[in-house]
């Protein structure tokens, strides 16, 4: 049975479908930021999640973190084999499959589209996107002391140190951790892409990561529309448009409409 709500709400959705898809067709440059959010469909857990099993009674901030590395390695190191044991296997679910779609639409269509994520999973590359990783890559490693990549193949089922040939360091993820800087070059790009677009869309995530949160902004302050796609959308008063929903339903949604226009 439909409710005269569920109507109502079918059709505020299907209004700013309409409207973000105007805003792309108008844009020349798109930067989108990604966050944990995209992969949640994929099975990965976000970070708002509460944790299961063996970590349930640990925050991940706390675990993700560069104090609680130096403090204890060995618990935050078996924590991120956990976690490459969690993750993988898992595949990339519609919403990064319509990203690269859209990718190719907007290329297609003469449009700079820039993909920023704060994923470390590698499910946009699996589905044949390419992005910048502000936050770095769950699956390589290097050392906490001397920064060397270290790029032996590791055995996610060992949770004991691994240290460096050079200087005997701990090996680590490559991972952006809290109280980190963020790589460079990285950066650099989303800063510009951000503060060079028309459109600027957030996916899946909370904008409470900083300086990543910061994009938006920074676009906003340029003249760029701002439209958000989260299943809980943030509220926040610089959004232009906000599709509430799933980013595996809304981003598929999003393009199949922009390639009805083409027809
Ligand atoms: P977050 O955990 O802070 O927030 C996730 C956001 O996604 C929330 O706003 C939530 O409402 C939304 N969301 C959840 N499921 C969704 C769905 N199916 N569709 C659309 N939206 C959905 O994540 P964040 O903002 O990316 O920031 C936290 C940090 O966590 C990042 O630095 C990131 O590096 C790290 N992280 C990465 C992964 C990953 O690589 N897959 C997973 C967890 C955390
Ligand atoms: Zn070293």
């Amino acid at each position: 049975m439909t409710t005269d709500l569920d109507t109502t709400s079918i059709k505020s959705q299907y209004r700013a479908l309409q409207q973000a898809a105007t805003l792309l067709n108008n844009a020349r440059r798109i930067c989108i930021l990604t966050g944990a959010g995209v992969s949640a469909e994929s099975g990965i857990p976000t970070f708002r999640d509460k944790q299961t099993g063996l970590w349930e009674q640990y925050r991940a901030e706390d675990l993700a973190n560069i104090d609680a590395f130096e403090r204890h390695p060995e618990m935050v190191w078996s924590w991120y084999q956990w976690r490459r044991n969690l993750v993988k296997d898992k595949q990339p679910n519609p919403a990064h499959y319509a990203l690269n779609d859209l990718q190719q639409w907007a290329k297609s269509h003469s449009k700079n589209l820039e993909l920023i994520t704060q994923n470390v999973d590698d499910l946009h590359e699996q589905a044949g996107s390419y992005a910048t990783h502000l936050h770095g890559h769950l699956w390589k490693n290097k050392c906490s002391q001397c920064d060397a990549a270290y790029t032996d193949p590791i055995d996610y089922q060992q949770s004991e140190l691994i240290t460096c040939t050079l200087c005997n360091g701990n090996i680590r993820p490559d991972i952006v951790w809290f109280g980190e800087m963020l790589p460079q070059d990285a950066w650099q790009h989303a800063e510009n892409s951000a503060r060079n677009c028309d459109v600027f869309i957030s996916i899946g995530t909370s904008s409470l990561v900083y300086p990543a949160a910061g994009l938006a902004q920074l676009a906003k302050n340029n003249g760029a529309k701002i439209i958000e796609v989260n299943l809980n959308p943030t509220q926040n008063p610089l959004i232009d448009v906000v599709l509430a929903g799933k980013a595996g339903e809304m981003t598929p949604q999003l393009i199949k409409l922009l390639q009805s226009n083409d027809d």
